[in-house]
């Protein structure tokens, strides 16, 4: 890897407890006595576990993301939902933003764009989710529906430092399917081509066993791993592997 900062984003989906807490230990070990200092770890838990891990990584250098955040960028009444002050309130530091399952349950781009809106405003780093369906991949529709969606998501902001790209192929989300090395070297490429200073990271069944082909695509920076970042062990492996 060329990059000068490496991101593992682990994102625990709807999965965990506070018993899931006692896994970070093991990570937070490795990441003490590992020589890279440029790996940065950020764990997204569901918004229950924000508050307890913040506590527990508080003399860490991993920081926590939440998975999502209501649009809306005060209080209001708007009964289950957790806005982005809210998040920053109980130590989020980065927030997950159109992730494609929140996407296909019914999100939409200007969706997006108000809770980026929102998200910034508070203080919060965004991890933007895009990615292309398998039917618009067959139909050769890649790029055109990942620059709309950068577009549409991005419509009135320019705050980009605060801003990673996660490109997550929507096919490839927990279905163990990897895009070929060149069509993904191509496609971050092509979205670093629209803002040269975007960091573009890769997301969609990142494992120990696919990281070594991941890794050699050198435009990549860094990974947002949703399975396999539930395991320690494999968290840690994938990590390790990049660097080797
Ligand atoms: C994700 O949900 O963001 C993800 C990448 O999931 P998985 O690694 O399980 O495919």
């Amino acid at each position: 890897m060329t990059n000068k900062y490496m991101y593992f984003i682990a994102n625990w989906k709807m999965f965990g407890g506070l018993n899931s807490l006692n896994s970070l230990h093991k990570v937070n070990k490795f990441l003490k006595t590992s020589k890279k200092k440029s790996t940065k770890i950020i764990y997204c838990p569901p918004s229950t576990l924000i508050r307890p891990m913040s506590k527990k990584l508080k003399k860490s250098s991993i920081e926590v993301g939440a998975q999502n955040c209501h649009e809306h960028e005060t209080y209001g009444a708007f009964t289950g939902s957790i806005n982005s002050l809210m998040l920053k309130n109980v130590g989020a530091k980065y927030v997950i933003i159109g992730h494609s399952e929140n996407r296909q349950a019914g999100e939409t781009d200007k969706l997006i764009n108000l809770k980026i809106k929102s998200a910034l405003k508070s203080g919060l780093k965004v991890i933007f989710c895009i990615g292309e369906t398998f039917k618009q991949k067959r139909k050769r529709r890649t790029k055109q529906v990942l620059n709309k969606q950068i577009k549409l998501g991005l419509n009135k902001i320019n705050n980009y430092k605060k801003i990673l790209i996660a490109y997550e192929p929507v096919w490839s989300i927990g279905t163990g399917l990897i895009p070929k090395s060149n069509e993904l070297f191509q496609t971050i490429n092509s979205i670093k081509k629209i803002k040269r200073n975007f960091k573009v990271l890769y997301g969609g069944s990142v494992n120990p066993k696919n990281i070594n082909e991941l890794k050699s695509i050198n435009n990549i920076d860094g990974f947002l791993i949703g399975g396999a970042s539930q395991d320690p062990n494999k968290f840690i492996d994938i990590i390790k592997k990049t660097y080797n």
